[in-house]
């Protein structure tokens, strides 16, 4: 029995974690793969405030210490299930059951990927995700966008002011993304589209990307493409499926909830990347951390018998 368990040890889940820990709370986090979430890939964080130039894996262990510093226990165990006893809430995890008091639901996205040979060991190497927290890395350098909607046409608009050239490949022949959006893509001279394309292999070298292999979904030619740079932006994913049955979601499945965190279910709040939010990053994960682990703690402070 835990005053305060948090499903999910990534930045948001950990500074709940801390948080909640520095108000006296007794906290559990249960993190089902490592700790520090989805930024133990990126090599480097520049846009940390403060902290520049930091590895994502540095940050991440820091931020562990940290929370283990502050008397928080972590235990490496994904949560399977979830379900209310009167006031407490219950998490199963395959090696055990954990009942608390307030309930942290932290448990971020999943970026879904091309699928192609080489994907995973060229994360960093070339292969993005996020081209707020990557692009400067490709400062006058080819680049290419794959996706087809709102997402992959910002990164495309983000990039051409920083890249040398953006191709923006898409399997169909229109976009799903906004009009707008496509026709100040159209007025970049540094942007080219791909449309009715599939990008079929990664091309590399010992030091990491080099170009792609694609083909024309028309006519089946294939071609080679020159970049240093690819940036998939063909959907993510909250990782939210496991609870929804108890706490509410959008039609995209992200928790709903605002700045303060508060679900639908009393004394669960949802933190990161995984609620309703326009930014998704370290710096507004770790914010919801704070706010959703003080809340926890003040929740606890009324409910506790
Ligand atoms: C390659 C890459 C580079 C990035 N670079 C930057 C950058 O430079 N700057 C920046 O600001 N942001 C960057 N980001 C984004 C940043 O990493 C995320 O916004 C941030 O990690 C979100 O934190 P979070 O705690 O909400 O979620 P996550 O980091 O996704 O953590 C969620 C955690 O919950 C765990 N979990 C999920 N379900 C369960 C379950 N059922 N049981 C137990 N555990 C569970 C997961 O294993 C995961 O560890 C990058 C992201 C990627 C992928």
């Amino acid at each position: 029995m835990y005053d305060v368990i948090v499903v999910g040890g990534g930045p948001a889940g950990l500074t709940a974690a801390l948080y909640a820990a520095r108000a006296g709370k007794d906290v559990l986090v249960l993190e089902g793969e490592s700790t520090g979430g989805q930024i133990n890939f990126s090599p480097l964080v520049d846009n940390y405030p403060g902290l520049p130039g930091m590895s994502g894996s540095q940050f991440a262990q820091t931020l562990t210490q940290q929370a283990v510093d502050q008397g928080v226990h972590i235990r490496p165990e994904a949560v399977t299930f979830l379900r209310t006893q009167g006031e407490l809430v219950e998490l199963t995890t395959e090696k055990g059951r954990y009942t608390s008091t307030a309930l942290v639901l932290a448990t971020g996205v999943s970026h879904r990927k091309l699928g192609l040979e080489g994907e995973d060991e060229l994360i960093g190497a070339g292969i993005s995700y996020c081209a707020v927290c990557d692009g400067a890395f490709y400062q006058d350098r080819p680049v290419a966008v794959v996706g087809g909607g709102d997402t992959a046409l910002q990164e495309a608009l983000f990039l051409s002011a920083r890249c040398s050239h953006v191709t923006l490949i898409h399997r169909r022949d229109l976009f799903r993304g906004e009009h707008r959006l496509v026709e100040q893509l159209r007025e970049r001279d540094n942007v080219t589209f791909l449309l009715s394309h599939r990008v079929e292999e990664l091309l590399r070298n010992e030091d990491g990307l080099t170009g792609l292999r694609l083909a024309d979904l028309k006519t089946a030619e294939k071609k080679e493409l020159a970049v240093e740079g690819l940036f998939v932006a063909v959907g993510q994913e909250p990782r939210s499926e496991l609870f929804a049955n108890l706490v509410m979601t959008d039609d995209n499945g992200y928790f709903l909830a605002g700045e303060d965190c508060a679900t639908s279910l009393p004394g669960v709040f949802a933190a990161g990347d995984c609620r309703v939010k326009s930014v998704r990053q370290l710096t507004t994960a770790v914010g919801d951390g704070a706010v959703a682990g003080l809340a926890a703690s003040h929740y606890v402070d009324e409910h506790r018998s």
